[in-house]
């Protein structure tokens, strides 16, 4: 994808994610990977009102290039996208029911309905880490086969083959994260029919 078309694509992906409250005031971060690096939402400014010159681009070497100033997560994006090369966006967000289980450390349970298993698969917990920090790169490394991660005490983190896929696995972590906070230790559907979607 060209850089003038993934600009686009990750300002409307943020307007999109900040209208359905998935992205709140400055908090989360958004990336999309291009034919020369990526492109990360800036540091501290409102996700609602962003323009696709705003993004920032960095290398896949992690060298900010050109102007604004970087997110400062960008390196647990370069690190996922590093280790899959058919990843092409990252979505991370403090959505508020992904974030009341990972204040509570629990973990989001994606068996409930047909959806969660066929979107999200298993979904790991991330420990905390400072936000920024090189050990919170190394925690969310770990989980790079994953396509959902809940992050411990912070929020969750998505990565999808495109910026639609990432999103809709946002979507729907949220609304699984929010159906488990409603339906407390309702029985999930039974192991058999889970296997049965996984393989779809
Ligand atoms: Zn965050």
């Amino acid at each position: 994808m060209d850089e003038a078309t993934a600009r686009s694509v990750l300002c409307d992906a943020c307007s999109a994610l900040y209208g359905k409250d998935l992205l709140v005031s400055a908090g989360g971060n958004v990336s999309i990977r291009f034919d020369n690096g990526i492109l990360i939402t800036p540091s501290g400014r409102n996700k609602g009102s962003l323009l696709p010159d705003d993004m920032v681009k960095i290398t896949m070497e992690g060298k900010v290039s050109g102007k604004g100033k970087p997110s400062i997560e960008y390196k647990f994006h370069l690190a996922l996208y590093e280790r899959r090369s058919e990843i092409n966006a990252v979505v991370h967000c403090h959505p508020i029911y992904c974030t009341a289980l990972a204040v509570r450390g629990e973990r989001l349970r994606s068996d409930l309905t047909p959806e969660g298993v066929i979107l999200l698969g298993d979904v790991p917990n991330i420990p905390y880490r400072t936000p920024g920090s090189d050990e919170l790169v190394e925690e969310v490394s770990k989980i790079y086969r994953s396509s959902a991660a809940i992050m411990e005490s912070h929020g969750a983190v998505t990565q999808g083959r495109t910026m639609e896929e990432a999103c809709n696995r946002m979507e729907e972590l949220e609304f699984q994260a929010h159906l488990q906070l409603i339906v407390g230790n309702a029985v999930g559907l039974p192991r058999e029919e889970v296997y049965r979607l996984r393989k779809k």
